[in-house]
C-alpha cells in the first residue's frame, strides 16, 4: 500500500510534532497509544466477497507480508510527512533501497551519472554490478557541475549523488544539480543519509528521489537496519512493484523500532547538530589537529552552500590529526567513551578510522589517492553531553 502524504494541516505542523504524530492512526487497535506491531507473514480474507473487493480494488488492504504490512505503512507515512514527500517506501536495508531502485528504473542500454565521493557499496554496485546488466555508469568529480553535465548522454536515466558525502562531508549544490537534471530531463536521486530530513529537504530543489539509510539517524539507536526511498507516487510505486519481486522488505518488528526511533528524531538530530558544531570548533583549535572538515565551520570549502540549503550541519565531524599511523592507533586505543566502529546516527558516539576499517583491503597508495590518509578520522556524534565527548577526545589526543 502506498504511503501518501497526509493532510495540509499535518504538513503545516512542526518537525517535532510530525515526528511524534504523523503517519499513525489517532485511534488504534485496542486503544493503544503506540502503533501495534502486526507480526504476521500473511493476511486472511473473511470470504469470497472480501477477496473480490480486494482484487477489484474496491477495498485497500494487505495481502501477504512481502507486499507490505500495517506497521511498515505507519513508519513510511511518518517519513513521508517529515521529508515532505508524496510517497515513501521502506526496505530491509539502505543498500536494498539503492539496488532495488536502480534495478527497477534501469534497463539494458541505459546510462547513469554518479558523483565520485559516494558510499563504497553504492559505488561498487553502480560501477561493477550494473555493467553486468548492460547499464553504463560515468563518474563526475564532486563539485564539477560542467563536467557532470558534459557526461550526460541521450540515454542517461539517472543522476545520483550524496550530500553531505562520506568522509569529507562535501556539500552538493542541490539547486545547480536540480537545474541540470531538469534541463537534461533525467531523474535526480540524492542519498541524504548524512543530512536527514531535519537538516535538508532535497525535494524542494526538484530532486526526484531521496534515499536514506534508515539504519543511521532515522532509526537512531544503533539497533536496526532499514532503507528508505521517497519521491512522487508514480516513481515510488514503480519501485514498490519491483520490491515485491526482489523481496528486500522491512520486517514488521523492525518497522516498529524505526517508528519508535522516529518519535525523538528531531530532538536527537538537533542535539547531534549542536554537539558536532561544538566538537568541530574545539578540534579546530586543538594543537594536535591538522584539519577539521565540518560543513558548519567557515573553513569548510562548501560552507556557503551548506548554509543556504541546510537547517543544521549534521552530526559527523571528520578530522586529520598531526601524526602518522602509529599516532592514529594510539588515539583509538586511548578512547574511553567514544566507541570504535563504522556507522553513524545512533545515540552512541562512534569513531572510525577509514584506513583501518572500511579501506583495510586497499594498499596505502590506493587509499591515499582517495584521500583516505593514515591520520584521518570520522567522528559520528551521538546524543551524549558534548563536554564528555570533548573530554574523551582531549585525553586521547594528549597521548598522541
Ligand atoms: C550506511 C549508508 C548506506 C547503506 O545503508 P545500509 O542501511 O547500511 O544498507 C548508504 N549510504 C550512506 C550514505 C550510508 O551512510
Amino acid at each position: 500500500m502506498a504511503a501518501k502524504k497526509k493532510s495540509k494541516k499535518e504538513s503545516r505542523r512542526g518537525m517535532s510534532t510530525r515526528a511524534v504524530h504523523a503517519g499513525e492512526d489517532r485511534h488504534k487497535w485496542a486503544d493503544t497509544i503506540t502503533t501495534p506491531i502486526a507480526q504476521t507473514s500473511t493476511f486472511v480474507f473473511k470470504n469470497v466477497k472480501d477477496i473480490q473487493d480486494y482484487t477489484s480494488k474496491k477495498k485497500a488492504r494487505f495481502e501477504y507480508g512481502r507486499y507490505g504490512n500495517p506497521t511498515e505503512l505507519a513508519a513510511a507515512r511518518k517519513l513521508a510527512a517529515l521529508e515532505g514527500a508524496e510517497d515513501c517506501q521502506l526496505f530491509a536495508t539502505g543498500m536494498s533501497a539503492v539496488t532495488t531502485t536502480f534495478l527497477a528504473l534501469l534497463s539494458k542500454g541505459d546510462h547513469i551519472v554518479i558523483t565520485d565521493d559516494i558510499y563504497k557499496k553504492t559505488w561498487s554496485f553502480c560501477t561493477n554490478d550494473l555493467a553486468r546488466f548492460g547499464v553504463d555508469c560515468s563518474i563526475a568529480p564532486m563539485g564539477d557541475y560542467k563536467k557532470l553535465e558534459s557526461l550526460i548522454r541521450p540515454n542517461t536515466k539517472i543522476i545520483f549523488s550524496e550530500s553531505p558525502t562520506n568522509p569529507y562531508l562535501f556539500i552538493v549544490d542541490l539547486e545547480k544539480l536540480g537545474d541540470i537534471a531538469r534541463r537534461k530531463k533525467t531523474l535526480l536521486m540524492i542519498d541524504g543519509t548524512f543530512a536527514t530530513p531535519y537538516n535538508q529537504q532535497p525535494i524542494q530543489y526538484g530532486v526526484d528521489l531521496v534515499m536514506h539509510s534508515g539504519t543511521k539517524y532515522l532509526g537512531g539507536h544503533n539497533d536496526l537496519l532499514a532503507g528508505v526511498i521517497m519521491g512522487s507516487r508514480k516513481i515510488v510505486d514503480e519501485i514498490r512493484t519491483f520490491l515485491k519481486t526482489t523481496g528486500g522488505t522491512i520486517d514488521p518488528h523492525c518497522a516498529y523500532l524505526l517508528l519508535r526511533g522516529l518519535k525523538t528524531f528531531s530532538l536527537r538530530v538537533e542535539r547531534s547538530n549542536q554537539s558536532a558544531m561544538a566538537i568541530a570548533q574545539c578540534l579546530e583549535k586543538h594543537p594536535k589537529i591538522q584539519r577539521v572538515y565540518y560543513p558548519g565551520l567557515k573553513s569548510h570549502p562548501q560552507h556557503r552552500v551548506a548554509k543556504r540549503q541546510m537547517r543544521g550541519f549534521g552530526g559527523v565531524v571528520t578530522f586529520l590529526i598531526k601524526g602518522n599511523m602509529t599516532a592514529a592507533k594510539r588515539l583509538l586505543n586511548a578512547l574511553e567513551l567514544c566507541y570504535i566502529g563504522p556507522s553513524l546516527g545512533g545515540t552512541e558516539t562512534l569513531i572510525t578510522h577509514p584506513a583501518l576499517v572500511s579501506y583495510y583491503d586497499m594498499t596505502r597508495q590506493e587509499r591515499m589517492a582517495l584521500g583516505i590518509y593514515d591520520e584521518l578520522f570520522r567522528l559520528a556524534v551521538g546524543v551524549e553531553d558534548p563536554e564528555d565527548i570533548i573530554a574523551d577526545l582531549k585525553q586521547a589526543l594528549a597521548g598522541v
